[in-house]
């Protein structure tokens, strides 16, 4: 996971260690070459200029520079730096009081989104709940087959039904209501670009069922892409959340860095691999430490 990153950065606070004492102009260029490693892994420009002028703040003063290892101050303010910059708190699922919680997933085709959603109810199911998977992208009948095939696989079933997207959204939160299902995750249509009968219709859902999570799905391989697009949905939709997947791919840590700075919404689950186990709530210092290698 962000190799290219990773590498640069130890190679800046190798250059910091072997130095043992250090001027201001050392930190400064050190600086400058982080900046240049966090432009490179596709890190938004002013999420980069804000971060690199906290880090030069703190590690600047007298403090640093005379303390016993000033190397060491320097990495652990870039990792204190990191945490902040994606949230510094580990963002939870927000649960109703009053089950079922609705959980409504958005995103574009191929973010991931069906795939996270069975990832999902796999990992709530484990934790003793029963989840109601929805199919509510009507448009693509493979996406609808694909979510009950998933739903298979995990023993959770799906809720699909032709017509109105809106409808099988709000006929879905009244089966759980009948049956006991005490999260209803919603699939919705995904669309290859943003497009406004797209967001229409998630309004209208959205306005419809009130869901308790409106969770963006985002690939984290497209870097910024994945930033304008969290910044689209957010201004329309209103997210509590974003679910970066393929982090497990060669990405380059743009939108894990960025998207949290940008948005203001936090990142609450990653996606590491196709398979239905392999998605993790998302914790902020352990992100930090697997970028710091
Ligand atoms: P949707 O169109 O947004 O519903 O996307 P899908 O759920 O169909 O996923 C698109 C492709 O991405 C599929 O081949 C998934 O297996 C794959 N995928 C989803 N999440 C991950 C992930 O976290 N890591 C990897 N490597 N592949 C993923």
């Amino acid at each position: 996971m962000f190799f290219g990153l990773t590498d640069k950065l130890q190679e800046v606070f190798k250059k910091l260690r072997n130095k043992g004492k250090l001027t201001e102009e050392d930190v400064n260029a050190a600086l400058r070459e982080i900046r240049l490693a966090l432009l490179e892994a596709d890190v938004n420009y002013k999420v980069v200029k804000d971060f690199v002028a906290r880090i030069k703040e703190r590690a600047v003063g007298q403090e640093v520079i005379q303390s016993l290892s000033p190397a060491h101050q320097v990495v652990k303010i870039v990792r204190d730096e990191l945490i902040n910059l994606m949230g510094g708190q580990n963002a939870r699922l927000n649960l109703a009081p009053k089950p079922p919680t609705v959980v409504m997933l958005v995103g574009l085709q191929g973010s991931g989104k069906t795939t996270t959603a069975a990832k999902l109810a796999l990992s709530l199911k484990k934790q003793g709940r029963r989840p109601l998977l929805v199919a509510a992208d009507v448009y693509r009948p493979a996406a609808v087959k694909q979510l009950q095939v998933l739903g298979d696989q995990i023993q959770v079933p799906v809720w699909s039904q032709t017509g109105d997207p809106v409808e099988i959204a709000a006929s879905a939160v009244r089966e759980a209501n009948h049956k006991g299902y005490d999260v209803v995750i919603i699939d919705t249509a995904g669309r290859l670009h943003i497009n406004e009968e797209l967001m229409r219709e998630l309004e209208e859902i959205k306005a419809r069922v009130k869901p308790h999570e409106v969770l963006l799905v985002v690939d984290a391989m497209t870097g910024q892409d994945a930033v304008t697009v969290a910044e689209t949905f957010h201004q329309r939709l209103g997210l509590d959340g974003v679910v970066l997947t393929k982090l497990d791919g060669d990405t380059r840590g743009g939108a894990a860095l960025s998207i949290r700075a940008v948005t203001g919404c936090p990142i609450k689950f990653v996606g590491v691999g196709e398979k239905l186990d392999m998605l993790e709530p998302f914790h902020p210092d352990r992100m930090a430490d697997r970028i710091l290698g």
